[in-house]
Order: C-alpha cells, then structure tokens, then sequence
C-alpha cells in the first residue's frame, strides 16, 4: 500500500460537502488546470514553496490511517449536530492508493463518521467502483463537456471523467455535481445547454449541481511555487444568475457555491 502524502488537513469546512466536515486534502492530481485554487496540490511528492511572509516551508507529509482517523474524531459531535463529515479531497483523492483510501473510509464509517470524496473524475474505473461501496457521496467536477476544450485547458480529455460519472450513476452513487464557471470559456448558453443535455440522455441522477465561479485565491500561490500565474475572468452575477435558471430546467437542485 503506497501512503499518499497530504499537503493540508482543514477541520470545519463548509464547502466540501454537506455539514461541518473536515477536509483531507491529498496531494498529487493528474490534471493541470491554471486555475487551480491549490497549485501545490498538483505534485504527488513534497515540494516547497514559499509562505506569505517569504519563508521556505516544505509542502506534504504522510499519514497513517491512525493518524487521520484520530485527526476526524476530534469533531464527530460537530459532524453529528450538523450531518458533517470527512471529505477526501486534494489534488486529486481518487488518484491516490485506492486500498489505502478505502482503507481509511472503512474505518470511519466503522465509527458512524460519513465519508464523501472530490473528484474529478481522472483515475481509474476500477478505483471508483471499489470507493463507491466506500463512500456517502462524491463531488464530481465536470469543468468542460468538450473533449478538445478539456484537454487544451486541463491537460486531459474528459473522456475517462464521463465515462466514471456514468459508472458511478450506475452503481446509484449519490453525486454532487460540480461546475466551475469561466467567464467566456464554458458560461455560454449553448455550452450549458450541451452539457445538461449530455447529462438528460445518459440519465445522469444529481442530488446536487454546486456552481462555482471563478476567483483568483490559487494565482498567489502560483507565484510562491515559482511558477507563473494565469488570470481567467470571473462570470458577473448576472451571468452566473442566468446559468443558474438554465440549469434549473434540467436540474431543480442548482446551487451557487458549495
Ligand atoms: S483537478 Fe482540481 S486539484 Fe487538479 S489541477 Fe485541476 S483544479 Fe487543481
């Protein structure tokens, strides 16, 4: 079993599904995206960057399933007041050692702790079927429906991430889905609508669609990594409205944020 390192353990989040839950950020992803809100996440090994205030700090380390585990526990009264948990994110969770992540899921939902993972959807199909019998829910991120503009922005085809939401649709998993918004770039009308159609015809069931638009949080840490920053434009409210009513038509459960 490869231990995967984490480069970020956060209690109380709010954003990584539903309730107070607290966030594994796993480090490694297979994709690229420049856009990336934790650019020090894409690597699978330590690696430094630079803190706020100019110091060298080394990014990564491994945990044991006791480790992390003890880390969860310290909030199962917050997880049981609020429907909260532990979510595996990253990088890429699902990227990491599948038997190491069942592993961990299997020993929390032993302890009545629920599990969701962040995904998206770049691993192997196998993978998914052997973490959904593990797993509460997943957030599935669905950041571009075309192939050729998936692989220019994101380093990959977006063949693997269909066809894993289409696995896990068939397995009945409970699915987020997650649409991160750049303004110009897949916040047309005709983009959206390709996308829930795509979504309609494969009979895709969501308890959730989370609209995300952009923000600039990871462009500072591109920069304390030694890498370049790229800026993409954050939708206006009223565009992020209007995609908000269009999806609504296919899917009524459409959120702002999450
Ligand atoms: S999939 Fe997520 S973690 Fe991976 S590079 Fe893209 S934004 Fe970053």
């Amino acid at each position: 079993m490869r231990v995967p390192y984490v480069f970020n353990i956060q209690r109380f989040s709010v954003h990584d599904g539903p309730g107070l839950r607290t966030a594994i950020f796993f480090k490694g992803c297979p994709l690229r995206c420049p856009w990336c809100h934790n650019p020090e996440s894409q690597a699978f090994e330590p690696e430094l960057m630079t803190s706020p205030d100019g110091a060298s700090e080394l990014v990564g380390r491994q945990y044991s399933i006791d480790e992390l585990v003890a880390e969860a526990e310290r909030d199962v009264m917050f997880y049981d007041q609020s429907g909260g948990g532990v979510t595996f994110t990253g990088g890429e969770a699902m990227a990491q050692d599948v038997g190491y992540l069942a592993a961990l899921a299997r020993r929390l939902r032993s302890r009545g702790i629920s599990v969701g993972v962040d995904t998206c959807g770049v691993a192997a199909s196998a993978a998914f079927t052997r973490m959904a019998e593990q797993t509460d829910f997943f957030l599935y991120d669905l950041k571009f429906i075309d192939a050729a503009q998936h692989r220019a922005l994101t380093g990959a085809s977006n063949a693997l991430v269909l066809k894993n939401l289409e696995l896990l649709n068939s397995l009945e998993a409970v699915i987020y889905l997650r649409m991160i918004l750049l303004d110009g770039l897949n916040t047309g009308w005709d983009v959206i609508e390709d996308t829930m159609l795509w979504l309609k015809t494969h009979g895709i069931k969501l308890a959730g669609v989370n609209l995300l638009p952009y923000h600039r949080f990871g462009m500072d840490k591109f920069a304390r990594l030694g890498r370049e920053p790229v800026e993409f434009r954050t939708p206006s409210p009223e565009t992020t409205h209007k995609i908000q009513q269009q999806v609504a038509r296919f899917y009524e459960c459409v959120t702002i944020g999450g």
